[in-house]
């Protein structure tokens, strides 16, 4: 019962928050953000398929053209990017 009502109380608090303004410009920003979907490892010129956190990018060895809090990556460094992170959680899970 205590779940329903919170529940219901943040759909109706997101309701309230998001003016239709609000909302066009969140739809002008993504569209932003999907128009410069080009991978963002350096020297790599294909599109970006997935965008994945910077922190993690370079935790997996890629060195990134730009900074910022997501960076894009193509397909080939997608399934690098997989690759080494799946390592880390493997280690990580060995380590404990
Ligand atoms: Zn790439």
């Amino acid at each position: 019962m205590i779940l329903i009502i919170i529940l219901v109380s943040s759909v109706l608090s997101k309701k309230s928050f998001y003016s239709p303004a609000d909302a066009a410009s969140m739809i002008a920003r993504e569209k932003a953000a999907n128009e410069s979907k080009i991978c963002g490892v350096e020297g790599c010129t294909k599109s970006g398929e997935r965008s994945v956190s910077s922190k993690q990018a370079e935790k997996a060895g890629f060195s990134l053209k730009a900074e910022g809090r997501r960076v894009h990556l193509c397909k080939d460094h997608y399934k690098q990017f997989k690759k080494a992170t799946k390592r880390d959680r493997e280690l990580e899970l060995l380590g404990r």
